[in-house]
């Protein structure tokens, strides 16, 4: 039964990288085969065309164009090709801001090419963006405010790593939030998940960053994150898979 209950759940993996594995194509074709909605990040707009290419005709995998936080200064002159290949995605990530002690002295750049990339999103209406936040949440979530508005753009807060007060910030901002296994075996991750409201959940490997078993996880991964989900919100596993993929069917209308 539970097998048959694990075949016919139907996933939601929101934030993953799945042109950085070396067999991205073969996983494309798995979140296919197993009807896996998957939005698949990049890291810089020049690495778009090929994700485009590549899930074109999919009808569960979506590419999404971005630029990561921590490329920002190796990446900031893309910021023009960015801009050109907007109008070609709904999808936009991984963008964000990184607060973290490293990543700290580019956190001016960062801040400025966010403030484009928003801006841009703005203008345009209707995107849906995954948003890094890592020990930056409460200037990502006034930066929302000032330069996208929440109606014209969707955020989904991904690996969000907040405090209490910030994620009700998060909420508060009608940002969505996608959680991995990862958060939800720790204890504070688990309290961040119930203190939410499930319906502005959804489910992400991050994979190839985070790792199951010693090896990158997959899209079908995920189902480790539902199973942790339906524990917290003292539901069946394929109760929680469907509410995620309720959560993601509200968030695409
Ligand atoms: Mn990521």
């Amino acid at each position: 039964m539970n097998t048959s209950e694990t075949v016919e759940m139907e996933l939601v993996d929101f934030h993953c990288h799945l042109d950085l594995f070396p067999n991205h194509l073969d996983l494309i074709r798995e979140s296919e085969a197993l009807g896996i909605r998957t939005l698949t990040v990049t890291n810089a707009p020049s690495v778009w065309p090929r994700n485009r290419a590549l899930t074109a005709n999919c009808n569960y995998v979506r590419a999404a164009l971005g630029l990561h936080p921590e490329l920002a200064i190796e990446r900031q002159n893309e910021i023009t090709l960015f801009e050109r290949y907007l109008d070609e995605t709904r999808f936009v990530g991984e963008v964000g801001l990184d607060g973290s002690p490293r990543l700290r002295p580019t956190l001016q750049i960062q801040e400025h090419l966010f403030a484009r990339i928003l801006t841009l999103c703005a203008q345009r209406g209707g995107k849906v963006l995954t948003v890094h936040s890592r020990e930056a949440v409460s200037r990502v979530i006034e930066m929302l405010g000032t330069h996208l508005g929440s109606d014209r753009g969707k955020v989904i807060l991904h690996w969000f790593s907040g405090t209490k007060s910030e994620s009700r910030a998060g909420e508060a901002a009608g940002c969505y939030f996608s959680v991995n296994v990862r958060m939800l075996q720790t204890r504070r991750g688990q309290e961040l998940v119930s203190g939410l409201p499930p319906s502005r959940i959804l489910t992400e490997t991050d994979g190839p960053f985070v790792k199951i078993d010693g090896r990158p996880s997959m899209p079908k991964d995920v189902a480790k994150a539902v199973k942790e989900l339906a524990s917290i919100w003292r539901i069946s596993e394929s109760g929680a898979a469907l509410r995620v993929r309720e959560n993601l069917e509200r968030l695409l209308v």
